[in-house]
């Protein structure tokens, strides 16, 4: 099974290793053709911003678009889920835009206020999970699951093919949240 990490910017070797280290062989995604052959693709952590600069430059933006559309599983980790989000509570325009959630971009403060914590996700039990000036989900839609929540808001949701989580699981050695994106690409 071949798993794209979008590879613009951001996170990147950090999601390429994790799934490295399940068995699958992780693809860096820098141009449409990377495209071709996926069975999942992760969308890192990083700067929405500048990584959306970068995706409309490369062509990903139309290519990944449709892909998302024809039912590609995605996984966005914090700035990944910004990309995701079909709105931003704090930001003028949207990205990909087909995930069912408004997202409030740095809702946990500054870089300064960045912190380690444990979650319990539903299925996998007590996950550690980094927070880094992340997006908190302010809304979600009807066929969106809450899969963990933190201080009560929502920290990863699906929606069908698309999972979203505003930490970053790829910095803490734990690969079970992977593994539950592993199972969805290999049930699509
Ligand atoms: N604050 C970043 C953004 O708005 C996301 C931070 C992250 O991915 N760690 O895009």
């Amino acid at each position: 099974m071949k798993i794209g990490v979008l590879a613009v910017q951001g996170d990147v070797r950090e999601h390429l290793k994790a799934l490295a280290r399940l068995g699958v062989e992780p693809r860096p995604v820098l141009k449409p053709e990377h495209l071709a052959g996926l069975s999942g693709i992760v969308l890192p952590g990083g700067e929405s911003t500048a990584m959306w600069r970068l995706i409309r430059a490369t062509g990903l933006a139309e290519a990944l678009r449709e892909e998302l559309a024809g039912g590609l599983p995605a996984f966005g980790t914090c700035a990944g889920m910004i990309l995701l989000a079909k709105e931003i509570t704090n930001w003028p325009e949207t990205f990909f835009g087909v995930l069912d959630i408004a997202v409030e971009r740095n809702a946990t403060g500054r870089q300064v206020d960045s912190f380690e914590t444990r979650l319990s996700v539903d299925g996998l039990g007590e996950v550690p999970a980094v927070f880094i000036r992340a997006p908190l989900v302010r809304r979600v839609g009807k066929g969106v699951d809450v899969l963990s929540t933190w201080e009560g808001q929502p920290v990863m949701v699906r929606q069908g093919h698309l999972l979203a989580a505003s930490f970053h699981p790829e910095l803490t050695g734990d690969t079970r949240v992977h593994e539950y994106f592993l199972n969805m690409c290999r049930k699509e």
